[in-house]
């Protein structure tokens, strides 16, 4: 317990009872070890603190007027050196943190053990937390979206079990009101059937009157000529017949009107209470609807809450990350990767460490690094650009890491494939995805899915907007599609590939997805495309080996991949002209590169021994690009009406 003594004094300490001795003069003793310490409080002047060890440390301070320990507030135990030195000591592992308050009452809670602390703070938030402690930066506004995103997800599921609970309560209402529909229209048939009924019989009373009275005309006219004849002219057991018959008819007939006005009733009174609970119902019905239709449409705004506080970690993570995977190898290694982050290249002896936003080694899984592009590329459905590049010397593992095999494949069609199934699962928008796929060669462009191979293609430049007139784009809805289109343009690529007696590793692949999405519910549309870009290998070939074709080939790789360091370069310092324009390659990337995208790049590495040069070459082109920061990253959405677009490629 960490006691603060008023006024320099004296204390007696019983260790582990708890309770505090204070002498006779109510003086409190001072232990002069490292635990003691003073403070200045506004209104008490300097008071004395002492940190003592029991159970539970408490922080209190010695108040001479009421003459007891009390507890000190949080904003000056921040001020006591014990608990100063210990909210540093977290600060020091973790400079992430900025809120010391808010450490101190960590503190409180971990017993003043401020490895607790740490460890507290890194199983909650250690992956922004490390993240800020490797970088230097303070990375607290991630943090706090980190809790936020936490908070909305909390909020989230509230919502969606509460939406789940009314549904299913609307489900049972539903049900009730059709079992009493279901009576009601059974009520009501038997009172149309009892309706019938009754008007049948009124229709046999109102025959049975006019028999009655036909036959009484029938008898007056006989009684009347028998008072000036003598002879009767009715048959009186006739007549008694008629009689008996006319009772009857008359007693049954009000049997029957009774009966028929008893079961009416009946049936009345019935439906009275119905006719409430149909109403109450219907009330209580729309009610629900209501109520799911709020929940509805706060789960909708949360869960747009929730995307942007996503999109606005990923911008702060960056919006160029670089990845960097090493292919297999049976041949001795000369990389060693020490953590995720860092690999180490050996050279004669000397070692090099290169850092990247993640390191893959040669156990990875082609899942495993799709999933490090997964949260850039959901972000192409929200109308940004994003562009995912391999870059590395032949034989690296760039088109195995891009294309991979048809049973596994690469991040091509796997990227293609989430895409879809995002887009199915948003009702409320209408997405349309195309695809194209050009290959560059010798600073050419060739559209590989055309019906008439061998026309070249041009860029042209509208404003901020780069495109290629004439490109063939080809609309995909299914998995089956997508594949289709990939290896026609791959069988495009190796005729023309055979025909003109190049490899496939001397030209750079771009495949191109444009996702455009029509909101039914806001009238918007966004449009996104995602680059996906195999370049050609970054070997330097000799200009001794080359010759004629081969060395024009080379130097046109070597051009548009100095080119593409060079707008690296001009990126990185923040130079008013970025050189999009020195190659046909750095051009056609240019939306994907400049603000307004999101860029992934994969330097591929051969761990072989004998590439130890080429592979130094690559991390040191990676290592530049890492540095590189674009500005905030913009969507591109327009009103559905005018449906123009920011971007094209
Ligand atoms: P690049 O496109 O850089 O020229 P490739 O992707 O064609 O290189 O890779 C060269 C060879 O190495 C291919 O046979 C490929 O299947 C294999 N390979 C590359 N990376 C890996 C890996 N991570 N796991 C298994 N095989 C790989």
């Amino acid at each position: 317990m960490l006691s603060v003594l008023y006024k320099p004094s004296v204390v007696s300490e019983e260790r582990g009872s708890g309770q505090l001795q204070t002498p006779a003069s109510s003086q409190p003793v001072v232990m002069e070890d490292d635990r003691t310490g003073s403070i200045y409080i506004q209104g008490k002047g300097t008071v004395m603190t002492y940190m003592f060890e029991e159970r539970v440390n408490v922080c209190r301070f010695w108040d001479p007027y009421s003459g007891v320990w009390l507890l000190l507030p949080l904003q000056w135990e921040m001020n006591v050196e014990f608990v100063k030195a210990r909210v540093q000591r977290v600060l020091s592992a973790l400079p992430g943190l900025v809120d010391q308050k808010e450490i101190t009452a960590a503190l409180r809670q971990c017993n003043y053990d401020p490895e607790e602390v740490i460890s507290v703070y890194l199983t909650m938030f250690g992956e922004i937390l490390l993240q800020a402690s490797q970088s230097g930066h303070q990375n607290y506004a991630d943090l706090n979206s980190f809790r936020a995103l936490l908070e909305r997800d909390r909020v989230i599921e509230d919502l969606r079990q509460k939406l789940q609970t009314k549904e299913k309560a609307v489900d049972n209402l539903f049900q009730k009101n059709s079992y009493l529909g279901r009576d009601v229209r059974y009520l009501t048939d038997i009172v149309q059937h009892l309706n019938q009924k009754l008007a049948e019989l009124e229709a046999d009373q109102q025959e049975a009157r006019e028999k009655i009275r036909s036959l009484l005309s029938r008898r007056a006219a006989a009684v009347l000529p028998a008072k000036t004849v003598s002879e009767p002219a009715v048959d009186p057991g006739q007549l008694h017949q008629v009689r008996q018959l006319t009772r009857e008819l008359n007693v049954s007939n009000k049997q029957l009107r009774s009966t028929v006005h008893q079961a009416l009733a009946d049936m009345k009174n019935q439906l009275e209470p119905f006719k409430d609970t149909v109403g109450k119902l219907a009330t209580v019905e729309q009610e629900a609807a209501r109520e799911v239709e709020n929940l509805r449409s706060l789960y909708r705004k949360e869960a747009v809450e929730r995307k942007s506080l996503y999109n606005k970690l990923l911008e702060l993570q960056g919006n160029i990350q670089v990845f960097c995977r090493c292919r297999k190898s049976s041949a001795s290694s000369s990389l060693e990767s020490t953590d995720d982050q860092e690999v180490v290249v050996i050279q004669k002896g000397s070692k090099k460490k290169f850092q990247f936003d993640k390191i893959y080694p040669p156990s990875s899984t082609q899942e495993d690094v799709f999933a490090g592009t997964l949260p850039v590329i959901t972000s192409c459905v929200d109308g940004y650009n994003v562009c995912i590049l391999a870059y590395g010397q032949t034989g690296s593992g760039k088109t195995y890491t891009m294309m991979g095999s048809k049973e596994n494949p690469g991040v091509n069609i796997r990227s293609i494939r989430e895409l879809l199934r995002i887009c199915a699962e948003k009702e409320e928008v209408s997405y349309t995805l195309k695809i194209s796929m050009l290959e560059i060669y010798n600073d050419s462009l060739n559209d590989l899915l055309t019906k008439s191979p061998g026309a070249l293609l041009d860029l042209r430049v509208q404003g901020k907007s780069v495109s290629v007139p004439g490109l063939t784009q080809v609309q995909v809805q299914t998995e089956a599609d997508i594949i289709n289109v990939i290896e026609m343009g791959e069988k495009n690529r190796k005729i023309a590939s055979t025909k003109m007696n190049i490899q496939s590793s001397r030209s750079h692949l771009v495949v191109a997805l444009e996702v455009e999405g029509s909101d039914k519910v806001s009238g918007l549309t966004s449009r996104g495309t995602l680059t996906l870009c195999d370049l050609a290998g970054s070997e330097r070939i000799f200009k001794t080996e080359a010759e004629g074709q081969r060395l024009v080939e080379a130097a046109a790789i070597n051009k548009s991949l100095t080119a593409l360091g060079q707008v690296f370069g001009a990126l990185k310092c923040n130079a008013l002209h970025i050189p999009f324009r020195n190659s046909k390659l750095t051009h056609l990337l240019q939306p994907c590169l400049s603000g307004d995208a999101k860029c992934c790049v994969f330097v591929n590495v051969s761990p072989d021994v004998t590439d130890v040069m080429e592979t130094l070459s690559t991390l040191q082109f990676g290592s530049t690009i890492r540095q590189v920061s674009l500005g905030k990253a913009t969507k591109n959405i327009v009103p559905t009406k005018n449906n123009k677009t920011g971007k094209s490629t």
